[in-house]
Formats: C-alpha cells, sequence, structure tokens
C-alpha cells in the first residue's frame, strides 16, 4: 500500500491543534484560481511513502506533539487517496496519534465512513457559498457535491470538531453578503463547527505559476489586507454565534411542540393508564431503579396513543426522548435521494428506540412513522438522564439493540448491494419470519401491517417487482397469500436456499 507524497512539515503550527507533522498528500481535483501549491495537483507522482514509513516519521516527533498536538493530512486533497489514507489512520490510531485532515471534501466517498470516524479535526476549506462562484473559482461544478459531504458528516461517523477556513480574494467574498452567505452554508455542521478563519489572499504562490508555465487566473489582483480579513473573521464568527442562538430558539420551540404533540395524545382512559403502568413496572429497563423511585418515572413519562400514519420523530429532531412501543408496530425509514422511502427496521411491543441518541446526544437520523394505531412510552431526557444514563440494564440493552440494528443494516446492505429480485424477496421473508412467524399447522403466518409498497420500500424492491415475486413463490409452493396482510411461509428450505 502506497501513497503519493508531495511534501513534509515535521512542526507545523497552523494545521489543526498544537504542534503537529503535516503530510501534504499529491492530487486534488479542484482548481481554485488562489491555489498556491500547484504542484500538488496531479494525482500522481511526488514521493511514494507507505503507512508504516508516516509512522516510523511521527513517531520520530511525538515528544513535541504536547496533549493537543499530532498529525494532519493536507494537500493537494487528502480524501483523494482513500485507500492510502484509511491504512495510514488506522495504524496511527492505534498508537492513539490526534488526527487532523484538511478539506474541501471532494475525496473519495467509498472510504468516508472508514476514515472520518477516526478524525479529531477536520479543517474544512469553504470555497464559495453559491453553484455559480464555487465553479468560478474552482472550475468544478461541484457545490452541490460539497454540501453533500459536509450535510452527511456525521452519518459518515465523524465524530470530531471543524475548524472552517475561507480564503478572501478581494473583490469576491470580502463583504457583509458573504460571510452571511458563509454561515448559512456550514448551518448543516454548526454543532462541530469550533471556529471560523478567513485566509487572507496572497500571491505567493504566483511564481510557481510562472515556473510551471500554467496561467494565473487572478493575475493583478492585489493581496487582501489582513487587517480587513481579521474583522471579517470577526464578523463570520459573531454572524456563526447568533445562529447558533437562533438554531437553539428553533430547537426548543420545536422540543416544545414535539412535547405537545405526546402530551395531546396522552391516553384518555384512567383504566388504560393505570393497566399500562402496572405493566411497566415489571420491565428489566426499571430493575436498576431505586424503589422509592420507579413512581417518581412512571410519573414522568408520556402514555400516548398515536395513529397509524402519524410520525413520532423525524429526521434532524434532537433527541429528547427515548421511545418504547408498547403495542402496535413503528417503521423506521429515510427517503433516499430518488425520492423513494427506504424502511430500515419495523418496531413491535417491546422494541424501543432513541436510547442511542440520548447517550451521545445526536439528532435522529431517520424517520420514525406509525404502520398501526401504537400505544408508546415517551421516557423523556431529564428522566432518562436522571435514572436511566448511568444503568448498566440500560446500557446494555441500549448496546445490544445497537448491535442488532448494525447487524441487520449490514444485512440490509448486502440484501440491496448483492441480490436479485428473488432473493431480495426471500430475504424479506425470512427477515419477518424470524421478527413476526407465528408457526400454524400450514407452515410460518405472516401477519403484516405493511402493504406491497412498503414491503418493497423495506427490501429495496418496487411495489411491483414484489408483488411480482410474491406471486411467483406462491406459484412455486412456497408460501401462500391470504389477502393482502398475511403470507404463510411453506416452504422455508426453498426461502433459505435463495440467500444461503
Ligand atoms: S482545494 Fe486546495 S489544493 Fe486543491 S486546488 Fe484548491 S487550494 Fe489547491
Amino acid at each position: 500500500m502506497k501513497g503519493f507524497l508531495h511534501s513534509i512539515e515535521t512542526m507545523g503550527l497552523v494545521d489543526g491543534p498544537g504542534t503537529r507533522t503535516v503530510f501534504f498528500l499529491q492530487g486534488c481535483p479542484l482548481r481554485c484560481a488562489f491555489c498556491h501549491n500547484p504542484d500538488t495537483l496531479k494525482r500522481v507522482g511526488g514521493q511514494e511513502i507507505t503507512p508504516q514509513r508516516v509512522l516510523e516519521i511521527v513517531r520520530r516527533y511525538k515528544p513535541y506533539y504536547g496533549a493537543e498536538g499530532g498529525v494532519t493530512f493536507s494537500g493537494g486533497e487528502p480524501l483523494l487517496q482513500g485507500e492510502f489514507l484509511y491504512n495510514t489512520l488506522e495504524i496511527l490510531k492505534q498508537e492513539g496519534y490526534n488526527i487532523c485532515i484538511d478539506t474541501s471534501g471532494f475525496g473519495n466517498p467509498t472510504y468516508y465512513p472508514k476514515i472520518l470516524p477516526l478524525v479529531d479535526t477536520l479543517i474544512l476549506d469553504v470555497k464559495a457559498f453559491d453553484s455559480e462562484s464555487f465553479e468560478e473559482l474552482t472550475t468544478i461544478n461541484g457545490f452541490d457535491t460539497y454540501l453533500d459531504f459536509i450535510t452527511n458528516l456525521d452519518s459518515y461517523g465523524f465524530q470530531g470538531q471543524v475548524w472552517i477556513r475561507h480564503v478572501m480574494v478581494p473583490g469576491f467574498t470580502d463583504n457583509e453578503q458573504a460571510m452571511k452567505g458563509l454561515v448559512q452554508t456550514i448551518k448543516p455542521i454548526n454543532h462541530r463547527v469550533d471556529r471560523i478563519e478567513i485566509l487572507p489572499y496572497h500571491t505567493s504562490g504566483v511564481k510557481k505559476y510562472h515556473e510551471l508555465g500554467i496561467p494565473y487566473r487572478l493575475e493583478g489582483v492585489e493581496p487582501m489586507d489582513t487587517e480587513k480579513a481579521k474583522d471579517f473573521e470577526i464578523l463570520a464568527n459573531k454572524l456563526f454565534a447568533e445562529s447558533l442562538r437562533q438554531e437553539r430558539k428553533e430547537n426548543e420551540i420545536k422540543k416544545q411542540e414535539h412535547y405537545k404533540l405526546l402530551k395531546d395524545r396522552e391516553m384518555a382512559s384512567e383504566e388504560e393508564r393505570a393497566e399500562m403502568l402496572s405493566q411497566l413496572k415489571k420491565l428489566p429497563l426499571l430493575s436498576d431503579v431505586d424503589k422509592d423511585d420507579v413512581e417518581d418515572v412512571l410519573n414522568q413519562v408520556i402514555l400516548s396513543n398515536i395513529k397509524a400514519g402519524d410520525y413520532i420523530f423525524k429526521t434532524g429532531d434532537s433527541p429528547d426522548f427515548m421511545y418504547l412501543i408498547y403495542k402496535g408496530q413503528m417503521k423506521i425509514f429515510n427517503n433516499t435521494i430518488d425520492g423513494e422511502e427506504q424502511i430500515f427496521y419495523i418496531y413491535r411491543d417491546g422494541d424501543f428506540v432513541g436510547g442511542l441518541n440520548l447517550l451521545v446526544e445526536t439528532p435522529y437520523r431517520y424517520v420514525g412513522q406509525a404502520l398501526t394505531d401504537c400505544k408508546v412510552v415517551a421516557i423523556p431526557k431529564v428522566t432518562f438522564d436522571r435514572y436511566f444514563y448511568d444503568s448498566p440494564v440500560v446500557l446494555r440493552s441500549v448496546l445490544v439493540k445497537s448491535f442488532e440494528r448494525i447487524r441487520w443494516a449490514e444485512d440490509l446492505i448486502q440484501r440491496l448491494s448483492t441480490s436479485n429480485a428473488s432473493m431480495k424477496t426471500a430475504g424479506l421473508l425470512l427477515k419477518l419470519v424470524k421478527r413476526i412467524g407465528v408457526e400454524i399447522d400450514e407452515g410460518i403466518r405472516l401477519e403484516l401491517s405493511m402493504n406491497r409498497e412498503e414491503l418493497g420500500n423495506y427490501s429495496g424492491l418496487r411495489r411491483e417487482t414484489i408483488t411480482r415475486k410474491l406471486g411467483e413463490f406462491k406459484e412455486l409452493g412456497y408460501i401462500e397469500l391470504v389477502g393482502n396482510k398475511v403470507i404463510i411461509v411453506k416452504d422455508l428450505e426453498a426461502l433459505e436456499s435463495y440467500v444461503l
């Protein structure tokens, strides 16, 4: 495994927190008008280097890193050499190095979920704040790709902090409107941003262009006044603080609306409520709660009736509750970029959702919608923090559930990416057998809460395809269809042979 290296700075002080060794990797798909390293743009060339060699070099400088410093990968665009970078970060992380990546978000997306969880600080270059200016400055029509990158940082598993950097070129973004645009652009990652830095455009790279015989697009543009750039940096940070305040207010309003929604649907009948509370007392979840506190917990939970089709939470909602499905079924899904619904899980009696979100305080990345009329127990965050946060039983349950969901998601990815329609349909039926199958004399009965379209969304198939496939399986004698809502699996082995 080899990477292409442009150069190394052994004791960098500006590319991430503390003192750092900076590896400038070769290659970048952008062509920024102000780029002062045009010699790093070619993908190949420079010096070849292995992950092991990187490790040997940083070991030498480790004594200088102190508590904050570490290793930075810059460029060029370091994410472009995804495989090399991932292999390198893995071995660096094993020895506990602090990692920083300086990127514009134009790498190899296949490696993002592997690389980004290993990164402590992301220095994120923001070139421009709309499609037109982005293309004008970089020659690439890539503003949407950039927005995709930053919007998905959390879903790639990134948990670190972000330093925003913007190169200010006189006549381009040295105005208040542009600073508002900058703050608006980084909104999806507000919760990760630690600082915004404005770098004044300078002309020290022009000579390299002349030497390489490359035309310089900003010929004649004066360097940015450093004092003015500082003032814009202060302005951008003030606007950012204002945007955070605004976001907090909006979240507070959303939270109250959500709370009201659950309260409005609270159990009407005292009997129903009493029955549910007596059942809840038996939950293993409550076994770590001091006996004297159990009543207190039960007084704080909200018991809601949710009608089929109503939303319980949506993507982006802050984690304010953990939900326990007392009765009924809930689907968890996301809309794909094609506007299709992709169902991830169906939760039913006794399942809970939101525990992990409360533990790590991340917003929901999916939608929860009642598939049937549901009775839901909403445990508010304050109650969770007070009585459950340290409970080994709760932590174990959340971990077990998370693990099950990871396995399920891996399986789903596998099915969606590698299976044909028969395999996907058989895989789905087998999952349903495990989840809701009831043995009867004729086989295994599946009572469905989903229509054909939702079944399709669950398995990555179109409604017509899943209907056709179920028909074929029926013809083959593998299943029996009873109306639209019941399937009886008659030949489990035959279904298994599709997926094994
Ligand atoms: S992203 Fe960085 S390396 Fe790539 S062209 Fe722009 S300034 Fe140069």
